[in-house]
């Protein structure tokens, strides 16, 4: 009788194992909030936009990342860099700060269109870089680690401009081709609009077809409505069941 009794045992250790190999074996499904257009300057404040969505990721214990449009901290208000501070993850907060560029600018010339890091020389993207992460770090003693562009416009000058701050090493709807950092792709979106987000579209394009396992979603929070914010909130709780991991750009790379 001893025997059975421990081939039984044998066995469902066995299964236990298994279960929790199996586990450990499938790579998690990691998002990431991208979220854009943060100031914190005595003209351009911290709107209540990103406080709220910064308050609801203290409630739910995750995490969210926020890109800074730097010249904003040219004339920094106290109150908006304390905030900053508090909530970033280097300080034990759920933020992580990353450059949005300087002054977030578009233009035409001769009906081109022109912006910050698009269709300008790599003089003016490389001390757009450099001024905007020197300040950063000069108002609030952060790093920054992460560039996403404005309006996600880039050219053949900003990889070379990026030379310029090895810190960026991460980098938000990067070109592909660029092996000197971490490109983090674009995938579906959940603003059907600037500043509108839609759960029903969201699950609309999530269910078309199978999703890569990280997704970087894009949305303007400063600019979010109750009805964008409570459709935020509703996708995030889909994906948490759904068994997605939410991550900032820095521990989804492991920085
Ligand atoms: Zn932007």
């Amino acid at each position: 009788m001893r025997f059975p009794c421990k081939c039984l045992l044998t066995g469902l250790g066995l299964a236990v194992l298994t279960v929790m190999l199996s586990a450990a074996d499938v790579p998690a499904k990691v998002v990431i909030w991208k979220l854009d257009d943060l100031t914190a300057g005595e003209k351009r404040r911290v709107v209540p936009g990103f406080k709220r969505v910064a308050d609801w990721a203290d409630e739910k214990k995750t995490v969210i990342t926020l890109g800074v449009i730097c010249e904003s901290l040219s004339k920094p208000n106290a109150d908006d860099i304390a905030w900053i501070k508090k909530h970033a993850i280097e300080n034990g907060g759920r933020v992580e700060f990353w450059l949005h560029g300087w002054d977030h600018k578009s233009w035409e010339e001769k009906g081109v269109k022109i912006s910050e890091f698009k269709g300008t020389p790599v003089e003016h993207q490389t001390k757009h870089l450099t001024d905007s992460c020197e300040l950063f770090t000069k108002t609030t003693g952060l790093i920054f680690h992460v560039f996403g562009s404005p309006y996600n416009q880039i050219d053949v000058h900003t990889p070379a401009a990026m030379d310029a701050v090895p810190a960026l090493s991460i980098w938000m709807y990067g070109p592909k081709e660029d092996k000197q950092r971490t490109i983090l792709p674009r995938s579906i979106n959940m603003e059907i609009a600037t500043g509108k987000v839609s759960y029903d579209a969201f699950m609309k394009a999530y269910q078309a077809k199978s999703q890569p396992a990280m997704m970087l979603l894009q949305g303007h929070c400063g600019m979010w409505d109750d009805k964008s914010f409570t459709d935020f909130t509703k996708i995030a709780a889909f994906l948490a069941q759904e068994g997605w991991v939410t991550k900032t750009c820095g521990q989804y790379v492991g920085k």
